[in-house]
């Protein structure tokens, strides 16, 4: 790997992000950008408009450090509504700028240098980075696509059990998992469980697709299995579940002195963010089990316009559980059966843009991931058809 010049040694290899290569090259050939995972329609009315009526109020000024007193309750009723867990909101509620800050400042909280986490692979791509930033050291476990491409993704108990060390400190999980789109069965849960309490270790769960759920799959909490509330910080976002990805507004719950480390080192990071956007997240929450029901429902729907159209296009597609992405095996239709290789030329042969999913994985096991990729699919009815059209040219 060539050495990035200024970049410090814990942050060499996480120079550059195949998104931006991406996304710029969706820009500069008008092709459709199924890359990177954000949907193009707007959030519930009852959500904007308090945000639209909370800008010029005393909400524009810093909120409490924890987040607004409205806000942590909406997530604590929303945790006992969906998962029957109980968090108090004074405590064991935290409020951040995202999924993504609460993940970092937990790593940063609770990992010393060389302490080790084990996590799946393919990964969200922060988690590898900010492990580093944290000083640790990434296990990682790998996911197994469905060999026919019917099926799900699995692992191996025996390697997740081979990946935990003396020196392993927790265990990073996703669930619906980024970018797979697996949900984790209780009896896979069931597993983890068993390690993270054999090995006394932490576990910290990125649980932003909790709703975006298809076909009768049920999504578990890790914190919901017993004996795991009390290791357990669980992590959520407004991002995915209110079309309202760049808000950033999310949140993190646990025991209370897991919730106050996380404190201590989130408020140094951002201390507080998006004062008016706290209160129209708070609305959101309380919406009526029907509104996270059509969420899914709609998503499933524009899962299966994309899903049909990769397959007519001679790609053998992994169908998604949960999530915004669907992964297809580009081997029928790339020769060298590379993935990065047919993302950088479908821009040219097909006017689509999508995300090879070997940038998702650790770099000793790429080769793992190389023939798959990613296409997201929270994209309005227009740009799904066309997408769909422009990758009948592949056949
Ligand atoms: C989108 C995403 C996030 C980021 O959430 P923010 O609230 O935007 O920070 C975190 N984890 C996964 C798996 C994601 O897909």
């Amino acid at each position: 790997m060539t050495r990035v010049p200024y970049l410090s040694a814990r942050l060499q290899g996480f120079g550059t992000t195949v998104f931006a290569e991406m996304s710029a090259l969706a820009v500069a050939t008008g092709s459709v950008n199924l890359g990177q995972g954000f949907p193009d329609y707007p959030g519930p009315p009852e959500v904007l408009d308090v945000a639209r009526a909370a800008i010029g109020t005393a909400a524009d000024q810093y909120p409490p450090g924890p987040g607004i007193p409205e806000l942590r309750a909406a997530v604590a009723e929303h945790h006992g509504r969906f998962t029957g867990l109980a968090y108090d909101p004074a405590d064991e509620v935290l409020v951040t700028a995202g999924a993504t800050e609460a993940l970092t400042a937990a790593l940063l909280a609770l990992l010393d240098p060389g302490d080790e986490v084990v996590v799946f692979e393919p990964m969200y791509d922060s988690y590898a980075a900010a492990v580093a930033m944290a000083g640790g050291v990434v296990r990682p476990v790998t996911l197994r696509p469905p060999p026919s491409g019917e099926g799900r993704w699995t692992f191996d108990p025996e390697e997740l059990r081979a990946a935990a060390t003396p020196r392993t400190k927790l265990l990073l999980l996703n669930t619906p998992h980024n970018p797979t789109g697996k949900v984790f069965t209780r009896e896979e849960l069931a597993t983890l469980a068993a390690l993270a309490i054999s090995h006394e270790l932490l576990v910290l769960t990125d649980e932003v697709y909790e709703h975006l759920v298809f076909d009768g799959a049920h999504h578990v909490s890790m914190a919901a299995l017993p004996g795991m509330r009390e290791r357990t910080l669980v992590v959520g976002s407004a991002g995915k579940t209110f079309n309202v990805t760049g808000w950033k507004i999310g949140w993190i719950c646990g025991p209370a002195p897991l919730v106050s480390a996380v404190r201590t080192a989130k408020q140094f990071l951002t201390y507080v963010n998006g004062g008016p956007l706290q209160p129209a997240v708070a609305a959101g929450l309380a919406l009526p089990d029907a509104y996270f029901t059509a969420v899914a429902q709609d998503l499933q729907y524009r899962r299966d316009v994309l899903v049909r159209g990769l397959a007519e296009a001679g790609l053998p597609v992994i169908s998604p559980e949960a999530t915004y992405f669907a992964t297809v095996d580009v081997r029928p239709v790339q020769p060298d059966g590379d993935g990065l290789t047919f993302c950088r030329a479908l821009p040219a042969r097909a006017g689509v843009v999508a995300v090879p999913t070997v940038v998702f994985y650790d770099p000793a096991h790429a080769h793992l991931g190389r023939h798959l990729v990613r296409f997201a699919f929270c994209k309005s009815d227009e740009v799904l058809g066309e997408a769909v059209e422009r990758l009948r040219r592949l056949g």
